[in-house]
């Protein structure tokens, strides 16, 4: 059993000038003006102007995958946007025997809060070792895994779904995220805005 921190990584490349360049002349067939091209400041206000009229399909012209590590608890949370794809390290198909079982703290838990849990990740451990031993696949014994357990999860979204995930689980429009989704998601915004700051501001 180890411990692991939440983590993510971009898996499409982002070209910022591109992605707004490819949604202007998408949306400029709407108007038949798609050979109307100017400067890429005209075309980051193009693209401001579609999203403040809420033109927001347009941004559905653009995708991004992101490779999320996090707990099974807030992979859980991100499984439920179903406009987004997912593929996601499953506890049917891996053997968490050799490698041992992978656990992710929550980050505002004390040392000694910490150790009390790895204590009884380790009596989870070796339950599971007990149950394949046994005969026992993988695929039953995932029973006895925590919603701590870490996972590996790609999310493909397009920008108008991505907008939307970070919409709850950032701000909170519909309430208060719950901290360790707001926490990953809150870097991969900061991350977004970076590279393209017109949609993400
Ligand atoms: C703070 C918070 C607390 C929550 N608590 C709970 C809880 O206690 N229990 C629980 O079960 N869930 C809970 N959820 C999950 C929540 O109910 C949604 O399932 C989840 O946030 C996905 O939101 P969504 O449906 O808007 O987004 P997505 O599935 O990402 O869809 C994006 C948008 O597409 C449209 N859309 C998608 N599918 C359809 C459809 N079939 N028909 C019509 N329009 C569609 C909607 O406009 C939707 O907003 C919670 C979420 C948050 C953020």
């Amino acid at each position: 059993m180890i411990t692991v921190k939440p983590s993510f990584v971009i898996e499409t490349p982002i070209d910022g000038e591109f992605i707004i360049r490819h949604i202007e002349k998408c949306a400029k067939t709407c108007y038949k003006t798609e050979h109307i091209i100017g400067g890429f400041e005209n075309a980051k206000m193009f693209v401001k102007n579609l999203i403040k009229r809420q033109h927001h399909s347009t941004l559905e012209h653009i995708s991004i995958s992101v490779r999320i590590i996090c707990d099974r608890g807030v992979a859980g949370e991100l499984v439920r946007h179903r406009i987004a794809s997912f593929s996601q390290e499953s506890t049917r198909y891996c053997n968490y025997v050799k490698k041992g079982i992978q656990i992710i703290h929550p980050s505002n838990l004390t040392k000694q809060q910490k150790i009390r849990r790895e204590d009884h990740f380790w009596t989870v451990q070796d339950l599971y070792d007990l149950e394949i031993a046994e005969g026992i696949k993988p695929e039953i014994a995932r029973g006895v895994l925590p919603l701590a357990l870490k996972t590996e999860i790609v999310v493909s979204a397009n920008l108008r779904e991505w907008r939307h995930m970070f919409d709850l689980r950032v701000t909170g429009t519909t309430g208060k995220p719950h901290p360790q989704i707001k926490e990953i998601m809150e870097k991969i915004l900061h991350e977004f805005r970076e590279r393209i700051p017109v949609i993400f501001d």
